[in-house]
């Protein structure tokens, strides 16, 4: 049965893209440039210029996009590298693939983000890089990030594959750190038609050796063995497509969070995303907590309502770490979150009716 209200709606949000994306896919089968190609090279330039950066490589999915970032930043065997205990795993198991160790922080209470503090304390003499990830949406706490960074010469990797176009004191995610990395998986902010992803970033030494790497090496000159990590003309044509777009649904993301902030306010034990000040939240998810999620979550889904667990767990909690020996003491935040958390429907085209039905349901189920 389709839900009443889905979590996201596809369907609805490429429909409102027609005739264009037909036409779109129409010039790549005429192109036969199905990898990478014109409008793949086109894509590129169009959003690093959207994002203030110098470059964007475009690769298969933000996972990749994350390897790659790694392999040039040249991360050694028994590296350190500091993440977040609260993101998709994408984030840590690439420092694993890479040759690194992970070393997982404790996030702020109100954020999500990664805990600055935290990071101060698990420096190592072989801590090497930290990336933090914003989050839902909303920028980690950078500053004190990039303090810390340049006191023990690391580098910092953005992950942005939540936070297209947020904000962080005036400056756009993505150029704050070393390099930037973007998913275009479809449900994300700005989304493909399968995976696709991006690196963006500042530095010129990188850009030729990520690029090289991708792409095996080189393009008719294997100068070192590399992936196989390209981005389909496909997807560059429908990003393409979709980028002029994305102002107009960031705002509207923004437009049904502040209905739900007020709607939800004092409603039974819910918190609210907390936005803190300086920083702009770009709600690829709207997550609220409570002590009595899962009975919530129960309710919303015997109503029709479509709601999601981002995530589960936190990371070190998974099986995938268990070889780190880690306690929920280790990781108090980000341990308790993981009971509370709960992703409500949020998508661009979601309407009022259906906004006002979440709202009600929730309602009903605290009276
Ligand atoms: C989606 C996501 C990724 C990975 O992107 P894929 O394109 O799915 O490989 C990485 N980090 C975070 C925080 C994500 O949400």
């Amino acid at each position: 049965m389709k839900s009443r209200v889905p979590f996201n709606d596809l369907k609805k949000h490429h429909e409102s893209l027609q005739p264009a994306l037909g036409e779109a896919l129409q010039r790549v089968i005429e192109q036969s440039a199905f990898i990478r190609g014109p409008e793949v090279d086109l894509f590129e330039k169009e959003f690093a210029a959207l994002t203030g950066v110098k470059h964007c490589i475009s690769c298969a999915n933000g996972t990749d996009a994350l390897y790659i970032a790694m392999r040039a930043l040249g991360l050694r065997p028994g590296d350190e590298v500091i993440t977040t205990a609260h993101s998709w795993i994408a984030t840590s198991e690439t420092i694993t693939q890479a040759g690194g160790r992970v070393v997982f922080c404790d996030t702020d209470p109100d954020t999500f983000t990664i805990d600055p503090a935290d990071i101060a304390r698990k420096i190592t003499p072989r801590t090497k890089g930290i990336i933090p990830v914003h989050l839902y949406g909303q920028p980690a706490d950078m500053d004190p990030i990039l303090a810390i960074a340049r006191k023990h010469g690391l580098w910092v990797i953005e992950d942005c594959a939540q936070a297209h176009l947020a904000e962080y004191k005036g400056r756009l995610v993505g150029t704050m750190g070393d390099v930037a990395t973007y998913s275009f998986y479809p449900g994300k902010n700005l989304g493909a038609m399968g995976d696709a992803g991006g690196i963006a970033t500042n530095r010129d030494d990188l850009v030729e050796w990520m690029t090289n790497f991708s792409r095996h090496g080189g393009k008719g000159n294997h100068l070192i063995e590399g992936i196989n990590s390209r981005m389909d003309g496909l997807h560059g044509a429908v990003l393409r497509l979709k980028l002029p777009h994305l102002r107009g649904w960031t705002a509207r993301r923004q437009q049904i969070a502040a209905v739900y902030d007020r709607a939800l306010a004092g409603v039974g034990d819910i918190v609210t995303p907390v936005v803190r000040a300086g920083r702009s939240h770009v709600y690829h998810l709207y997550v609220i907590q409570t002590a009595r999620r899962d009975a919530l979550r129960a309710h919303l889904t015997a109503a029709g309502i479509e709601t999601v667990l981002n995530y589960p767990k936190a990371l070190p909690f998974y099986p995938a770490y268990a070889y780190l020996g880690h306690q929920p003491a280790d990781f108090p935040v980000a341990a308790r979150h993981q009971d509370r958390i709960l992703s409500l429907p949020i998508f661009p085209e979601m309407t009022e009716e259906q906004q006002t039905y979440v709202v009600d349901a929730i309602r009903q189920y605290f009276k």
